[in-house]
């Protein structure tokens, strides 16, 4: 027989006696209660509607976005000192090695799209500390479409689908980016249709934190600090052509290659560096450290290799341990903390909200997600759908002068000798900045492009063809933003999509 505790959400029967939801054996698995040979069915046979009540029911809301995606456990393993920049226990010793659990996905498709799509790509760990959960919930690329928090839903709604159509949409995805304002977005747009925006498999691309986090060390010192997971397979793409094939030939194919090798026991691997970076540094840099649309020099801010990030175990159960995995930048531990970025700092809450709507208040009692390294103890939390863990028993829901609790407020580290934040509510918002200072850095990344040969062309074709299904307004406005990085660049994509869709006299004359 099962598990006899009550409390236990273990409780799957060994003897494989097979029952209904409520532990009844079934005595014949497909036999419904029927009036007769040919009369209807009758409404006490609780085991089929169980089951058909209970197949309604299966799917929870898919996450919007980053809803399709494909994960993996493994372990995080400190190979060098960084106790200077980080008091964290994880960073505490060379050789310590945390659990880790990664999850991998595109952005803007639904759950079943395909694992190819030209998008960036979510790269979240959920670190199993022994001071609580840490998420690092990254992307693929190092920069981001847009740096006023406001603006995501709308963004995130121009890379999905038409209202009226239902289709994706080429005329919403390039009004929205070439809308002068928006363009703080270009360098975003570059690596996204570099051929790094359709990265071969999961195991051959980085994670960047792109944000600026805060990481400080037990003497009270503290750093912006930028992390960099970097793919010791190598970074392998797929062209165009090849994405947009494997695409219709097996929308899994990333999910797949990721699977198999771990079964195969060809663990993918990461070398995990920081970059960091003093207040006054970041006071003299040309744009601002909270700036998601920046990256910071390599040259001027040299990687630091802090760690090895190895994936060695497939999930058991892909609905249990990776559709139910709920990562936030909010879920952190001491000495690491979020900067004033409001992007990460909208983050903050948004994330949290989506898992309390797809999985319920009690999200942190679902296995993959439960803090099992230093586990929770928090009287007043409880109750709520769902709750699965005991709910602290006869303990007193309030904080009672009858029972004695433990906090560890003095060794934990205080935020108040960093930055000091002072002034009224202001209606900020974070648009162009002034002259060309959005477009340095794509510019940069042109010239970079330039190293591997090919490079440059692809971005333009890659353009071109994603364009060429726009109207021709909508059209001029995205040869004209990339001919601010680069006139031949625009100049090439422009060549390419008047080809594909060449417009009508009448078309011409309107423009
Ligand atoms: P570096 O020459 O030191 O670094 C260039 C970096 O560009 C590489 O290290 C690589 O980052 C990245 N890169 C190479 N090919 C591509 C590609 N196809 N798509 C996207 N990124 C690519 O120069 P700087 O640090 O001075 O930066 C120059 C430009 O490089 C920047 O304008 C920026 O656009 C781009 N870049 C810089 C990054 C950074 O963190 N400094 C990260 C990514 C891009 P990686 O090693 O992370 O793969």
């Amino acid at each position: 027989m099962g598990n006899d505790n009550p409390t236990n959400a273990s409780n799957v029967r060994s003897d494989r006696v097979v029952t209904n939801s409520q532990g009844n054996p079934i005595n014949e698995p497909f036999a419904t209660q029927r009036v007769g040979q040919y009369g209807p069915l009758l409404l006490q046979d609780f085991t089929l509607l169980d089951s058909l009540a209970h197949f309604n029911r299966e799917r929870i809301p898919e996450r919007n976005p980053h809803a399709h995606g494909s994960g993996a456990f493994g372990y995080f393993e400190v190979t060098d000192d960084i106790t200077d920049v980080c008091g964290s226990a994880m960073f505490n010793e060379i050789g310590k090695k945390t659990r880790c659990m990664v999850r991998f996905s595109t952005v803007g498709g639904e759950k079943g799209s395909a694992d190819t799509a030209r998008d960036p790509r979510g790269f979240a760990t959920k670190f199993y500390t022994e001071e609580g959960n840490l998420d690092w919930v990254y992307n693929n690329t190092p920069v981001f479409f847009i740096r006023d928090p406001a603006k995501f839903p709308h963004f995130i709604h121009t890379q999905k689908r038409n209202p009226e159509t239902n289709l994706k949409d080429a005329n919403m995805f390039w009004d929205f980016l070439t809308t002068p304002e928006n363009q703080v977005a270009i360098h975003q747009v570059m690596i996204l249709f570099s051929d790094r925006g359709t990265p071969a498999t999961y195991r051959n691309m980085n994670g960047y934190s792109g944000h600026t986090y805060k990481w400080s060390n037990k003497k009270g010192e503290w750093f912006y600090v930028q992390v960099h997971i970097k793919t010791d397979q190598g970074i392998k793409n797929l062209n165009n052509e090849e994405a947009v094939k494997i695409a219709g030939e097996n929308p899994d194919y990333c999910g797949q290659d990721l699977f198999k090798n771990i079964k195969e026991g060809n663990f993918p691997t990461w070398t995990v560096y920081i970059q960091t970076m003093t207040e006054a540094e970041a006071q003299k840099l040309p744009f601002s450290v909270f700036d998601l649309t920046k990256v910071w020099s390599h040259k001027q801010f040299p990687l630091r290799r802090i760690g090895k990030m190895v994936l060695n175990e497939n999930p058991k159960n892909y609905f249990a341990q990776v559709e139910q995995v709920a990562f936030s930048p909010s879920h952190t531990v001491p000495y690491q903390e979020a900067s004033a970025d409001p992007v990460l700092q909208s983050r903050l809450f948004a994330y949290p909200d989506a898992h309390r709507h797809r999985l319920g208040a009690n999200y942190h009692q679902i296995p993959v997600n439960c803090p099992y390294a230093s586990r929770v103890f928090n009287p007043s939390i409880r109750d709520g759908p769902m709750n699965v863990d005991g709910n602290l028993g006869s303990e007193p829901n309030y904080l009672s002068t009858a029972k004695s609790y433990n906090y560890t407020q003095a060794s934990k580290p205080i935020q108040q000798h960093q930055e000091v934040w002072n002034g009224p509510a202001l209606p900020f918002h974070w648009a162009t900045s002034p002259g060309d200072a959005d477009f340095v850095q794509a510019r940069g990344l042109y010239n970079v492009l330039a190293r591997t040969p090919g490079q440059q062309q692809a971005l333009a074709h890659n353009v071109a063809v994603h364009v060429a299904n726009a109207c021709p307004e909508i059209q001029e406005r995205v040869f004209a933003m990339f001919s601010r990085v680069d006139k031949t660049l625009g100049q090439s994509i422009k060549r390419e999509a008047l080809s594909i869709s060449p417009r009508s006299s009448s078309q011409q004359a309107k423009l």
